[in-house]
Parts: structure tokens; sequence; C-alpha cells
């Protein structure tokens, strides 16, 4: 029965995906995400069932607008694939508890988030400012130990990136700061600072290998999104023994 519940979890994260990209494309644009129809943004020719299909469409048609034949960038498909596996492992993790709202909430918000940081470097308030009820409202019923750990961990997150912000003269996005508070109401303290390290790893790789890519000596910025969210989704899923391992190389 689990192994159907994962299954189904990880179809409806295709589709949520899918609606992820819609949203984290338009929001930063000031578009409404209902209308008009997802439309190929080079001929605008409206998109049918065909080309909608999560993955199936892109694999299909060779990730090419049916109409013009100009190409979607893979990072769409990306999104889906990420949402839809990501949506199964967190029902096959945690299964029928209130920790899994907290889960799919925080994977939602990521996946849209990074949408956003790729296409226009911009981590947008408003799909920060729509999930912080619901993420504050699904901590409270599956809370951490201590409950203020969130709390604190939210005041810590923000703090530090604030700081940064501040000593680095703006080498630091205030989405990225906000995002940090999100991150820790949801990780608590430790585990928020864990994410910081990693995601600061994570984004110096990143960068070196994007440099090489383009290897023009142009100083362009690198979003900073994705590495903050892959990061907080290692950490939400294995914090506790990456922690531990840690603690035991100094015998803590
Ligand atoms: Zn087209």
């Amino acid at each position: 029965m689990t192994i159907t519940f994962t299954i189904v979890a990880g179809i409806f994260g295709l589709v949520f995906g899918s609606f992820f990209n819609v949203v984290g494309l338009r929001i930063p644009k000031k578009e409404s995400i209902i209308s008009p129809p997802s439309h190929c943004t080079n001929c605008q020719r409206q998109l049918t069932i065909i080309d909608l299909i999560p993955v199936f469409s892109y694999v299909l048609l060779r990730g090419k607008c049916r109409g013009c034949g100009v190409r979607f960038s893979p990072i769409y498909m990306i999104t889906e694939l990420l949402t839809g596996g990501l949506f199964a492992f967190a029902f096959w993790e945690i299964g029928w508890q209130p920790e899994l709202a907290v889960a799919l909430l925080f994977i939602s918000l990521l996946m849209i988030i990074n949408v956003s940081d790729i296409a226009y470097m911009i981590i947008p308030d408003k799909v920060l400012l729509f999930f912080l009820p619901f993420l504050i409202l699904a901590r409270i019923f599956a809370s951490l130990e201590p409950w203020w750990d969130s709390l604190l961990g939210a005041i810590v997150g923000f703090g530090i990136l604030l700081f940064i912000a501040v000593v680095s003269k703006g080498g630091m996005g205030g989405g990225d700061i906000k995002l940090f508070f999100v991150i820790g109401l949801v990780l608590g303290t430790v585990q928020t600072l864990l994410t910081l390290f990693l995601a600061a790893v994570i984004g110096m790789f990143v960068g070196i290998v994007i440099l090489k890519i383009r290897n023009k000596g142009r100083k362009t910025p690198v979003p900073f999104g994705p590495s903050i969210s892959l990061a907080a989704i290692i950490v939400y899923f294995y914090g506790e023994p990456i922690l531990q391992w840690y603690g035991s190389l100094f015998n803590f």
C-alpha cells in the first residue's frame, strides 16, 4: 500500500512541478498564474495537452516547440522530475504524519524559488509570504523538539544572512536572507547552520563549474537559490545523521 501511495505522490509531484514552473516564471513578472494559458514565448502558440504532460512531452517533442521549433530549457523538465521524485521520497520517508505537510510545503517553496532565481535572479517575496503561514501552521502540528527551536532557527538564519549581506555590501540578495528565515523555521537552529555551511560549499562548486563552462571572464552573478535549496533538502532529510557523523569525528 505504501508503494502505491508513493507512486501517487510522485505523479502528484510531476503535475505540481509543472505548475511550479508556471508560478516561478510568472510571479516575478507580476503576471497571473491562471491566464493566459501556457504558450510558447517565442511564437505565442498556445500549448495544448500534448505539450503539457510533465516530462513525457519534453522527451517526446525533444524539448522543442511544435510551432516554431525553438528549444525549451531543460530546467523545466528537471523541476518536474525533482518535484515528482522529492514528493515520492517524502511520502516514502515520512508517511501519513503531520510532518509530511511540512515536507511537501518546503519542497514546493524551494522548487518555485529555484525557477524564479534561475530565470530572473529573483526570490520573490510573494512566494515566501504565501508559504510562510502554511509552514508555520504545519510546524505547529509537527513541532520541533523543543518547539521554540523553530523560532530561534528563523531568527538565527535571518540574522546571519543579514550580517553577511551588510558586511559583504550586497553580496547576498534580500531574497536569500528572507529565505533563510523560512529555512530556520522548518529546520531549527543547528540544522540551519549546517544548511548555510553546505550551501556555501555547493555554491562555491557550482560557481567554479559555471565559470569554467562560460569561460568568458565575465563576472556574471550566479543565482545562489538552487545551492541553498539543494543544501536545505539534504539537511531536511539527512541533517541528523550528518551531524552525528560530524560529532563522532570529534568524539562529542
Ligand atoms: Zn514556438
